[in-house]
């Protein structure tokens, strides 16, 4: 039943970001907010519940906010939802994946279905009563323990806010009977969070707020790297021959390459410190608009590239003519139960093969370890740094981190207008948007922009830190909590 997990410990306290020149402006207006929000908050714990200690955002997001809300003298405890019973989650999963719209189930939910839902909620939520005091604050995240808020909140007068991570812009049959499963569970709630104003189902209407995701700066994924850390991840992993020696050791697991003949092997030299790089780095999923990407750059190389005889102009046709592609994401066969990331590989290797080999030298599609996760956010990190484009052409997207971790790392991002994305990019600001992510001969378009104009694409870059730094950073999304929960309390 219910884990109250050990305070995680994470790699930096507040005092350690604080100590850095660019995050102090931050931590000191979080630190504000604080100070508002001490009274109300003072005696009170705050609990965060959610259904995994590990594995998915809502996990990876926990402990880095708890630490910082903690080091800020807040009391705040962690909770994981347990099942002994696997179709509790066989359920929960199907709630989220009709939320996201998806139809291949039976779309109908039956007594049985809502009174496992309930009890293994309600064994949760006893356990939980037995700990939790009269003036907590109850935060439930996603569906899974969602009735455990409702019983908290009936039963002990608690005040509890339901924190939704998922949610999409349409609605079908799916999401439809998936909404109206969890409406049963929602009116105890006094307020609900969610990422994008078009994710809020009707009964939350009229008491939501909208909180986005953010990233920690000082992640593994996100940090600074010197140029010899850099090229260390990029030799250790297999993207760089190392021509001197190198401090660290080779990782355990390296990255595989799709071979010119589709077979797997070592990347060998992929030109990442050398050439524009347009890459895409996501996980393979048909959403994501993989096939359409390379067709873009597909397109961009088989354009004519004309100029004038300017030294400026022949500068630009020479960036083009250098450019390369990276499409990377993680290792299909190490990320157990994904046969979709294999279909989705093997339909971009299926069009990769049938390409020239000139073509195919400029294309690089890698495979990334996943054994590690250390090792993974490095590698993630150290191939947005190598970009020169970063690209986030996704069909359908729920935030996409993908594209913040990129504009973080000050890179010109080129992203469709999918909901999640459009909260972060306003098209020709902070970076570029397509209109149709599978119109290839508009992607290839605006590649071609963002790689003959550095000008441009520089200030796009710029622009793009300073929304993530304004926005997106974890310091921001505390002070919004607190003030939520302050507001609420009156
Ligand atoms: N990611 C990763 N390793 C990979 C590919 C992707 O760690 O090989 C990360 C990526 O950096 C981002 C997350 O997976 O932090 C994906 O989050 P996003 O919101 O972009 O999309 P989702 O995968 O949740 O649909």
């Amino acid at each position: 039943m219910i884990t109250i997990l050990e305070q995680p410990k994470t790699k930096y306290s507040l005092d350690y970001y604080s100590g850095d020149p660019i995050f102090s402006g931050p931590v000191a207006d979080l630190i504000k907010s604080a100070e508002k929000a001490k009274n109300k908050l003072k005696d009170r714990t705050i609990w965060m519940i959610n259904s995994t200690a590990q594995g998915g955002g809502v996990a990876e997001m926990l402990p880095g906010l708890i630490t910082l809300m903690n080091d800020l003298r807040f009391n705040v405890r962690w909770g994981v939802i347990n099942s002994d019973d696997p179709d509790f989650f066989i359920l929960t999963k199907k709630i989220h994946n009709m939320i996201h719209g998806d139809k291949s189930a039976n779309v109908n939910f039956t007594e049985n279905d809502a009174q496992l839902f309930e009890s293994i909620n309600r064994k949760n939520a006893d356990k939980l009563k037995s700990i939790i005091k009269k003036g907590d604050i109850l935060v439930v995240h996603d569906p899974q323990p969602m009735h455990l808020g409702k019983i908290i909140s009936e039963e002990c007068g608690l005040l509890t806010i339901w924190r939704c991570h998922i949610g999409l812009d349409k609605h079908n049959d799916a999401t439809d009977a998936a909404w109206n499963f969890l409406n049963k569970y929602s009116s105890p709630y006094a307020h609900s969070i969610f990422t994008a104003p078009e994710y809020v189902p009707d009964f939350f209407r009229n008491n939501h707020s909208i909180i986005h995701p953010c990233i920690d700066p000082l992640s593994h994924k996100n940090q600074d790297l010197t140029v010899s850390k850099l090229t260390g991840i990029l030799c250790n992993s297999g993207l760089l021959p190392a021509y001197e020696p190198i401090a660290t050791p080779d990782y355990k697991n390296r990255i595989k390459k799709i071979l010119f003949d589709g077979s797997t092997g070592e990347p060998g030299e992929t030109g990442l410190l050398f050439r524009p790089v347009i890459a895409q780095i996501s996980r393979w999923d048909r959403l994501k608009g993989w096939l359409p990407l390379l067709d873009g750059f597909i397109k961009l190389k088989q354009s004519k590239i004309t100029g004038d005889s300017s030294s400026h102009s022949q500068r630009h046709i020479k960036r083009l003519q250098l450019s390369r592609l990276v499409l990377a994401g993680p290792d299909p066969t190490a990320v157990s139960d994904d046969p979709e990331g294999l279909e989705v590989v093997r339909q971009v290797k299926e069009r990769f093969v049938s390409l020239d080999r000139e073509l195919q030298k400029d294309i690089s599609i890698l495979l990334l370890p996943m054994e590690s996760a250390k090792e993974n956010s490095l590698i993630v990190n150290a191939l947005q740094r190598c970009a020169t484009v970063i690209v986030q052409n996704s069909i359908r997207e729920g935030f996409g981190l993908t594209a913040t971790e990129a504009m973080w790392k000050r890179k010109p991002v080129l992203v469709s207008s999918a909901t999640g994305l459009k909260q972060q990019v306003i098209n020709n600001k902070n970076g570029l948007m397509v209109t149709n992510p599978e119109d290839s001969d508009e992607i290839s378009e605006c590649l071609v922009k963002l790689i003959k104009n550095p000008g441009m694409a520089y200030n796009l870059g710029r622009n793009a830190q300073r929304s993530v730094y304004d926005h997106f950073l974890v310091f921001r999304q505390i002070s919004q909590y607190l003030e939520l929960f302050t507001r609420l309390l009156k």
